[in-house]
């Protein structure tokens, strides 16, 4: 990241034409007060990031790929990127005006925390060919999805803040026991049984499971909220319509989580344990992941929300953040 430099050094950085190319003007979306640029990326560019092979693609089951693909016959990594690659769209000058706009409004509170970004963050628009439509990040790029209003106002700048965050945790990767620890979550190694894994639903946001929150539970030491395909594809509706949801009990053992079910049939419902819903603080109902449910409260952090169920969350998880490198 970009701090203090030497001006004659800079003479030097700008003379040396194997350095990275400048980035156009009409393509930058904002910059931090440390250099972090938002960019505004073509679709050939964000493919780059989007069809990669990552920790995401690594753990994608076939059923969830037709999902993700609306297409029955997709069932591998390479079909559902070239469904991806298709699916990106350009900028238009209405849609940059209005992200500028948010990214401007919630900027002063980013700047508080951009010691922890990546140095160029990548801002990209998907239709539903990608992910069901739905906002995502992958790597270093936010994708906003067909339904985003991209309009400027609390909405966008809500959005941009929670997937921001996403980009922010993936590069810090190394926090996630101190930073899940907010939420009560303690490390495990998940041994994710085979009945379970085919039908899981991968979040591009959260692929893994490596958390588990201890709690009262039946037979069991605690849960992980789970995430999977409620049906395999049919060739109706799009990735939203085929979640399914669940606490899935475990005993912990030596540092291993057991799964105390091997199928969706032995998950329990949220409700089931309000143990679980205390510790998340009730301050969002997203709560299919530690790192959604943090997003969520890095928003509030974010736009200074008032009157929540548990105002110390937020503070606690900006504190995380601000805090010195
Ligand atoms: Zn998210």
């Amino acid at each position: 990241m970009l701090r203090y430099v030497a001006p004659s050094l800079l003479v030097l950085i700008a003379a040396c034409a194997s350095g990275p190319e400048p980035v156009p003007a009409e393509e930058i979306a904002g910059v931090t007060d440390d250099g972090v640029v938002f960019r505004f990326a073509s679709p050939e560019l964000a493919a780059t990031v989007l069809t990669a092979e990552d920790e995401y693609t690594a753990v994608l089951q076939p059923r969830e790929i037709a999902i993700k693909a609306l297409d029955a016959s997709v069932t591998d990594w390479g079909g559902l990127a070239e469904k991806y690659e298709a699916d990106l769209r350009a900028w238009t000058e209405a849609d940059k005006e209005a992200l500028r706009a948010s990214i401007a409004a919630v900027l002063p509170k980013v700047n508080e925390i951009d010691q922890w970004l990546p140095d160029e963050i990548l801002l990209t628009y998907n239709g539903i060919g990608v992910e069901g439509g739905l906002p995502h990040t992958r790597g270093n790029l936010i994708t906003f999805g067909a339904g985003t209003d991209l309009e400027d106002g609390e909405g966008l700048r809500a959005l941009f803040l929670h997937e921001l965050h996403h980009v922010m945790s993936r590069a810090n990767w190394d926090r996630r026991d101190d930073y899940f620890a907010l939420l009560s979550f303690e490390p495990c190694a998940f041994d994710e049984p085979a009945g379970l894994e085919v039908l899981r639903l991968t979040n591009p946001d959260a692929p893994l499971y490596e958390h588990y929150m201890p709690v009262p539970v039946e037979g069991a030491d605690g849960v992980i909220p789970y995430l999977f395909t409620s049906r395999a594809y049919d060739g109706t509706g799009t990735l939203g319509d085929y979640f399914g949801f669940g606490l899935l009990p475990v005993s912990a053992d030596g540092g291993a989580c057991i799964a105390e079910a091997s199928d969706p049939s032995g998950l329990l419902q949220p409700g089931q344990s309000p143990e679980f819903l205390a510790k998340l603080g009730g301050n969002t109902g997203y709560i299919i992941h530690p790192e959604e449910t943090l997003a969520d409260n890095f928003v509030h952090w974010g736009l200074d929300r008032q009157g929540l169920p548990t105002p110390e969350l937020p503070e606690r998880v900006g504190a995380f953040w601000t805090e010195a490198k």
